[in-house]
């Protein structure tokens, strides 16, 4: 078997390095590795007066904000707020005093603008989640900043002519953004999380990628490797066996995905609606181009993260028009309302501090306390439905009891919405699911906050990550629970967590009798591909030996042995025969 390389450089042909896979691609190719980052500047004392020093700084930080605001003139969506972002970091006013008091105290340019980032960094590290993944762009910031000075290129993406695997320790969104396809055959980086901006754009722009790859240092240039990002995994010097193996997924995943873009079905015929979840209109683009069917989950609240004050009626009826006219001809857009609370907090519904805000004053439980703010929302909502023809759905985030549930429906009816639902998302509304779905329209699973509150484990600490895994039976109850009261009282149920980016997973959610999956757009293809490897009765079975498992690791494993032997071409004979 196949050594697991950990920190490592131990190089046996065949071995294989574990991260995290951000999609379903395979890539084949030889290695080039990012410029190693800038040495960190010497703390010596400056010869030139702190005058000096900070025109010096000055000069530097405007030459990357603009540089960095030119890179995001040439992009779209995700990748040009970031780059955006960036270049107000770049900017900042606080940063800059904290950089010029350095200074002050004798620091060289560099010196300063280095330690003053990092203090920044270790800040934003310090938050965790969201917002502790954003210091790996600081730290890029701070990077140009210092290469500016020292009058060096930033340190960036190698130039080749010929397609290479790009690895890098982690690569800066300036640089992901920017990343030439028809050379990156795929990426590899030894830092960041599924969550970090490296892996959302890679997502984005559908780069075969594996993050958090522990052992990535041991790869060299002209190393041949195997980047699997379904399981995860990178191949280094593979056998003839891996390479053809390998070359025989891309191949399949080709001509599948040549085939064009269809609605998603399972091999039975079975329609299961296939849609995206967005952050921002601008999204609805790239979401039909990827063949999303509708939207499962718009997240208003990304709107409005940095914003101090709630958002006016026109303010989002502006927004939310823009959405609905991007799926006109009766397209089906959930709109979830704003969900406030832990990893994103909205000053404007909120400000209070909680020791844990995962268990405070958020979701539904928030827009209560400011109803103005959410009968405003509904009447942009109303508003923009009455302008446009979509086929609007409203839904409320962490909804826990049939109270609450009857208090949005209500006040949804209210505004003349016509289909008005609930986020299920906490165990006890899935525990409840029978009663919840005789009040609402429709329930959409959120298995992101399922899972968190099943298993009792912080969805943003990285010690607990290991226990955010919706394969777990307790989840799947859940799920079957609120499977079955959809059936029982025919209401859709949607799922729009993360696990229903997971191919092999979102059949077993079918087979619990989920109606809709909700993703982002770029798993929509490779989604396509898996349901159609399944009949309906298949995906039941699967569920079944999901439920059956101990754990969540065992279900995915007994799924896994059980649905290749669907799959398998002797299976597959055995049915073309008996019909
Ligand atoms: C969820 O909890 O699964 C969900 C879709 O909502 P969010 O990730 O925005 O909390
Ligand atoms: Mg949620």
């Amino acid at each position: 078997m196949a050594a697991d390389v950990k920190d490592a450089d131990v190089k046996e042909p065949g071995s294989t390095l574990s991260g995290a896979g951000i999609g379903q691609g395979v890539a084949i190719g030889a290695v080039l590795r990012m410029s190693a980052p800038l040495p960190e500047p010497a703390d010596t004392a400056s010869t030139r007066t702190p005058d000096e020093e900070k025109a010096r700084v000055e000069q530097a930080v405007a030459t990357v904000a603009a540089d960095l605001r030119e890179r995001a003139s040439k992009v779209e969506g995700t990748a040009a707020d970031v780059l955006e972002a960036q270049s107000m970091m770049a900017e900042d006013s606080t940063l800059a005093d904290d950089v010029s008091s350095r200074i002050d105290g004798g620091k060289t340019a560099e010196r300063a603008v280095f330690e003053g980032f990092a203090v920044f960094r270790d800040m934003l590290k310090d938050l965790g989640g969201y917002m502790g993944e954003r210091a790996g762009d600081l730290d890029d910031v701070s990077q140009r900043v210092v290469a500016a000075l020292e009058g060096k290129p930033a340190p960036g993406v190698p130039q080749s002519d010929r397609p290479y695997v790009l690895v890098a320790h982690d690569l800066a969104p300036a640089d992901t953004a920017l990343l030439d396809l028809t050379k990156v055959l795929g990426l590899v980086t030894k830092e960041g999380g599924p969550t970090s901006h490296t892996a959302i754009l890679a997502r984005e722009k559908s780069i075969v990628a594996v993050v958090g790859a522990a052992g990535a240092d041991a790869l060299a240039d002209g190393d041949e490797v195997i980047v699997d990002a379904a399981t995860g995994t990178v191949t280094i010097a593979p056998t003839d066996a891996q390479r053809a193996d390998a070359q025989r997924r891309i191949d399949e995943r080709a001509a599948a995905l040549a085939g064009g873009v269809e609605p998603g079905a399972l091999a039975d015929g079975t329609p299961v609606p296939l849609l995206a979840n967005l952050g921002s209109a601008e999204g609805a683009e790239g979401a039909l181009a990827a063949g999303a069917e509708g939207v499962g989950l718009f997240r208003t609240e990304f709107l409005f993260l940095d914003q101090r004050l709630a958002p006016t009626v026109e303010q989002q009826r502006e927004q939310y028009v823009k959405l609905l006219s991007a799926f006109g001809g009766g397209r089906k857009v959930v709109v979830r309302v704003l969900d406030a609370g832990a990893d994103k907090p909205l000053e404007f519904l909120n400000d209070a501090h909680e020791d844990n805000p995962a268990l405070g004053l958020r979701g539904l439980r928030s827009l209560r306390a400011n109803e103005d703010i959410l009968r405003e929302q509904l009447t942009a909502l109303a508003e923009a439905d009455a302008q446009t023809d979509a086929d609007l759905w409203v839904m409320a985030p962490m909804v826990a009891t049939i109270e609450e549930t009857r208090y949005f429906t209500e006040l949804g009816r209210e505004y003349g919405l016509k289909t008005v639902g609930v986020m299920v998302e906490v165990p006890s509304a899935a525990l409840l699911a029978d009663r919840v779905l005789q009040v609402a329209d429709f329930a959409s699973i959120g298995t992101n906050d399922l899972t968190q509150y099943t298993r009792t484990a912080d969805r943003l600490l990285g010690s607990v990550s290991g226990f955010q895994d919706p394969w777990h039976p307790a989840v799947l109850r859940l799920i079957g629970e609120v499977g079955a009261a959809g059936a029982a009282r025919g209401k859709p149920v949607g799922i729009c967590g993360e696990a229903a980016a997971d191919p092999l997973l979102a059949v077993v959610l079918t087979g619990l009798g989920s109606t809709t999956l909700s993703m982002s757009p770029a798993a929509i293809n490779d989604m396509r591909l898996s349901l159609k490897r399944y009949t309906l009765d298949q995906a039941r079975s699967l569920a079944e030996v999901a439920l059956d498992a101990d754990g969540a690791a065992e279900a995915r494993e007994a799924v896994r042995a059980a649905a290749e032997r669907f799959t398998s071409p002797a299976h597959q004979n055995r049915n073309e025969t008996a019909q």
